[in-house]
């Protein structure tokens, strides 16, 4: 059986992303891990940390990474997906103080990659994928751009599909992409969801609760931004991809 893994900075991005190849893969018989990295409880949060909870109405007495994960083991079986959750804390508990900062430049204090890697490659030693899909931190928000820098150091062997991270993609005429230079030469390959794919990542993506609200104004703004897509996943690759995947390649 072909092994995939998806490798999410939060707990959302691969569902939004490209839930509906995730999907698709499933369906035609790939076992498919969905990791995710940024995850870990931090008890007693402070200042920008606890604002992001106490913002979505969340008090503080409330173990936020803990209902995100649920969510995420909700999303997973979905989309018939297994899940992994990785112990690395999200930027806003790295010394990242405003919303601003979290699009902003890295901080040359931020040490995540020097920890992502090791993790990566245990990761992949234990999953051993054919295939790995991961973000082009596209929107730039710094969680993303050091999950691509760290896999790039983990440097596996394994072909990357790099998904447009969505809703980012969206969100402005023209999302920052801090790195792009990595991505802009790379062929393109496109997935058309079938109507059942399509109707799964919807339903996937709506399980991230805690997220609707600011993300998309709620679930009938999801589906509306969803709809938008036509049902189609973009990617650019990395390597040579396997035989029989889902997909094609497509002019960039
Ligand atoms: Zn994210």
């Amino acid at each position: 059986m072909p092994v995939a893994l998806a490798l999410s900075p939060h707990l959302d991005d691969a569902v939004f992303s490209c839930g509906g190849t995730l999907a698709t893969l499933a369906d035609a018989g790939w076992r498919v891990v969905m990791a995710t990295l940024f995850t870990a409880s931090v008890p007693e949060p402070r200042g920008f940390a606890l604002a992001c909870q106490l913002d979505k109405g969340l008090g503080p007495e409330v173990d936020y990474m803990a209902l995100r994960r649920a969510e995420d083991l909700e999303a997973a079986g979905i989309l018939g997906v297994a899940t992994e959750h990785l112990p690395f804390r999200e930027a806003p508990h790295r010394g990242y103080a405003s919303a601003q900062a979290l699009f902003s430049e890295t901080r040359a204090d931020d040490a995540v990659v020097a920890d992502l890697v090791p993790g990566l490659a245990a990761l992949v030693g234990a999953v051993r994928p054919d295939l790995i899909l991961a973000p082009q931190a596209i929107g730039g928000h710094v969680d993303h751009v050091q999950a691509v820098r760290a896999l790039g150091q983990a440097a596996p062997a394994a072909p990357v599909l790099w998904w447009r991270d969505f809703p980012y993609t969206v969100r402005d005429a023209e999302p920052k992409q801090p790195l792009r230079p990595l991505f802009a030469d790379r062929p393109v390959r496109t997935v058309a969801l079938d109507p059942g794919a399509q109707l799964r990542k919807a339903r996937a993506c709506a399980a991230y609760a805690t997220q609707i609200g600011f993300q998309f104004g709620g679930e009938a703004g999801l589906l509306d931004r969803l709809a938008r897509e036509e049902g189609v996943e973009r990617f650019r690759v990395s390597g040579p991809l396997p035989a029989g995947l889902p997909g094609r390649d497509a002019a960039p």
